[in-house]
């Protein structure tokens, strides 16, 4: 069975529905996704995962980072009546998860070499009295005979293997340790083993399945983008400078700078630890124990900023890192999906700046080489390159950053503005002429006869009094010197802009011959126009606006830092990180809201059952005195609580294909239910695909889907307070019916109302 990319994107129930999703009767899930997390929805594909677990059916689930991954084996873990086994490759993420699921009162263990004898004995007395519902463990550990067959005796439900993509060699993490999960299945047939990862490419993907002999495993496959992060890509001008600059619109807020050598890690540290800037290294120059207190004092936020190269990566799960710069190119566009990545893992919005310079591909073409004549691998040189070309590329593009991204990954981007890059917010800006200017570029190409590469090409084009050019004869062509008023960077620039857009396309050889495509003979004839840029990847600095932050409204930002100090404090006291208490979106709930009492404070996301007893007075605590110092009001409504930009590119994308397809059933009268039952898929999905239907068909008549008491009720509400938003209905109903119902009746109002106006 697979399911299909974004498939339940229209199931995304918005922010403020918790409640009308807690009122869908026998959702174990959801009632476990309350009670221990406070959280009242799924993220896309979540459900679908999570049911896989239940039912024992093997499943590889492949969701973006900040997709929501370790729900989908924890809930399901806490849900069955047995153990599950986390196969888990750094000792930090096991630790920081096993901290997180207690601090949610859920009982989770880790099993690996920190463990002393007595502690490993009363991990085993735990795991017999049945107690221990999540046991993390190196994959080493399930090596060993002796361990397999204990736990053989401790009643398994299922297998989680996170981080899956480490057991493929093809991937970039391969861990040799991971291959021996093979023998899972000899040692627990009929269990159903599940594979985490957010690996992208397809080769792997397969290798995992293949690898853990899964049997008929559910394809998950989510959505990549991440419409919660804003990319950026800047020239160089002054690296240090715009770190800075970035950094400091970002003053207070958790962020990682990326460098490419330990040496540049270093100076930038220091250099921002002058400013009086908390920012600490990290790099593998550094012993064991300077990494791994440089990485505590992140997660406990004692420090803001770290500074790293690539080796900071794969051990941190903090969801509320609110920027990712990089301060020099990454080495491959897949590499900086992943780092960039690390932003905003909670859903909220968060900033991806890419600052580059030519000079940084020099850099990498050095490490590349430097590489083979130690391996001597022609092979991996060459795939190194192509990796590089592909960073390079989108250095340079003048495309939607986030089509860009999800399409390199070999899924379709729908949507004309992003509203969340560089391009699309227009801080780029762009020649005038583009069409001449390409046109020119292209005749050049044709009259080399398609035989040069782009350096060539360029200093054609700029007329360069080059020996080579001259020998061969091309400071004759009527192309030589047409564009002698711009520097031959630019020029090349403008070629890898016109590649990255399909112009042209780049032979994968190492002569790297420019050709003209059938898209770049559309331009010459002038049927296509590309976007070419006017400074060298230049942004447009007057255009450029702080990015508008939803999610902060209605949000005292001085009690929300003072909530950071106070958890900050119960994470140095319990040795946990500061997320392990309460996310960042949790205290923004909290500055929101500003609860008076503990009712009010469980309705915001993240404020569990536990945590609300451990924590809730003295969080109330300190939202009484601060409200009083400063006279705020109390029990405001609830703010938004993940990034409204998370929503909206996807409702401007208009119904899925899922979604079309489910319009025959409803046209035809059928129930909710039935859909569900015919489609395979789950409630909530259905009902927004009923949404869907509702708004792109113009119906007025719902009374199929919803009954007629509530239609009418929904109506009289929709009366008094409006139908803007659906919250001040559900409020004014006294929460008495359901927001899946409130949602198809104000569709239907609408489409009346405009009905009426258009007469
Ligand atoms: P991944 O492993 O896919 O990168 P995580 O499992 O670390 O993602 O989740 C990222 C963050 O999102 C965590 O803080 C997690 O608690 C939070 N999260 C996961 N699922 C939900 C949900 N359904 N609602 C709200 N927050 C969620």
């Amino acid at each position: 069975m697979a399911i299909e990319l974004g498939e339940t994107e229209l199931s995304t129930i918005a922010s403020n529905d918790r409640e009308a999703v807690m009122k869908e009767p026998n959702n174990p899930l959801l009632e476990a996704l309350q009670r221990y997390w406070g959280y009242g929805s799924f993220r896309p594909l979540q459900e679908e995962a999570m049911q896989c677990g239940l039912l024992g059916q093997d499943s590889v689930v492949i969701l973006p980072t900040g997709g929501g991954k370790s729900l989908c084996f924890q809930a399901p873990a806490v849900c069955m009546p047995g153990l599950t086994i986390v196969v888990s490759p750094l000792i930090s993420l096991m630790k920081d998860q096993v901290d997180t699921l207690r601090e949610c009162g859920i009982a989770a263990a880790q099993l690996n070499s920190t463990l002393t004898m007595n502690e490993k004995k009363s991990l085993a007395e735990q795991i017999d009295r049945r107690e221990l519902k999540l046991l993390y463990i190196a994959p080493e550990r399930l090596a060993i005979e002796k361990t397999l067959s204990y736990l053989q005796t401790a009643n398994v439900s299922m297998i989680a293997i996170d981080e899956a993509h480490c057991i493929s060699a093809w991937g970039h993490d391969f861990r040799p340790e991971y291959r021996m999960l093979g023998r899972l299945k000899d040692f627990f047939p009929g269990v159903g083993i599940h594979a985490y990862t957010a690996t992208a490419s397809e080769k792997v993907r397969a290798d995992i399945a293949v690898q853990l002999r899964l049997n008929r495993p559910t394809w998950i496959v989510g959505n990549f983008d991440r419409p919660n992060l804003t990319y950026r890509v800047l020239e160089c001008n002054n690296r240090f400078g715009q770190v800075v600059e970035l950094v400091n619109q970002h003053k207070g807020e958790s962020g990682i700078v990326y460098c490419i050598s330990r040496k540049e890690v270093e100076k930038v540290a220091s250099g921002l630890g002058g400013l009086g800037l908390r920012a600490l290294p990290y790099h593998a120059g550094l012993t064991d124990i300077e990494r791994k207190s440089n990485q505590e004092a992140f997660l406990q936020d004692r420090c803001d900023i770290i500074v790293a190269t690539v080796a900071f990566g794969m051990g941190i799960d903090k969801p509320d890192v609110r920027y990712v710069v990089h301060a020099a190119s990454p080495k491959s566009l897949e590499h900086y999906q992943q780092e960039s990545g690390r932003a905003g893992r909670d859903g909220l919005e968060a900033e991806c700046t890419l600052i580059y310079s030519k000079g940084d591909f020099i850099t990498w073409s050095k490490i590349i080489e430097s590489t083979f004549a130690e391996s001597g691998n022609e092979e991996s040189r060459e795939g190194q390159y192509r990796s590089l070309d592909s960073i390079r590329g989108y250095c340079s593009s003048v495309q939607c950053r986030h089509k860009e991204l999800v399409e390199f990954f070999g899924q379709d981007y729908q949507g004309d503005n992003c509203e969340a890059c560089d391009v699309c917010l227009g801080e780029v800006e762009l020649v005038e002429d583009p069409l001449r200017i390409g046109q020119m570029i292209l005749s050049c190409v044709m009259r080399l006869r398609e035989r040069y590469g782009a350096d060539y090409t360029a200093k054609v084009l700029i007329g360069a009094s080059d020996e080579r050019v001259k020998q061969q004869g091309h400071d004759q062509l009527s192309t030589y010197g047409l564009l002698r008023e711009q520097s031959i960077a630019m020029v090349r620039e403008w070629i890898d802009q016109l590649i990255s857009q399909g112009f042209l396309n780049k032979s994968q050889d190492k002569y790297s011959i420019l050709q003209v495509t059938d898209l770049g003979r559309q331009l010459l004839k002038g049927e296509q126009t590309p976007r070419l840029s006017k400074a060298s990847g230049g942004t447009n600095e007057r255009k450029r606006e702080a990015t508008p932050a939803a999610s902060w409204e209605g949000v005292d930002r001085g009690l929300f830092d003072h909530l950071k100090g106070v958890r900050s404090t119960i994470s140095a006291e319990k040795a946990i990180p500061a997320f392990a208490v309460f996310s960042d979106a949790t205290l923004r709930g909290l500055a929101g809201l500003r609860p008076s009492n503990l009712d009010r404070m469980k309705e915001v996301q993240g404020v569990g059952m536990r945590k609300l007893e451990e924590l809730g007075e003295r969080f109330l605590g300190e939202i009484d005195s601060y409200c009083r110092t400063h006279g705020l009001s109390r029990d405001e409504a609830l703010p938004v609580r993940e990034s409204s930009r998370s929503d909206a590119p996807r409702r401007a994308k208009g119904p899925s294909a899922s979604s079309v397809a489910a319009i025959p059933y409803f046209r035809e009268g059928c129930s909710i239910e039935k859909v569900c039952s015919e489609m395979n898929r789950a409630r909530s999905t259905v009902v927004g695909y009923l949404y869907d239907y509702c708004v792109s068909q113009g119906v007025t008549q719902v009374d199929t889907w919803v009954p007629s008491a509530e239609i009418s009720l929904i109506e009289q509400a929709i009366d008094v307070v409006g139908d803007e938003k659906l919250a001040p209905i559900f409020d004014h109903l006294e929460s008495q019916v359901p927001y899946d119902s409130i949602r198809i009746v104000a569709a239907a109002y609408a489409n009346r109302r405009a009905k009426s106006e258009a007469k």
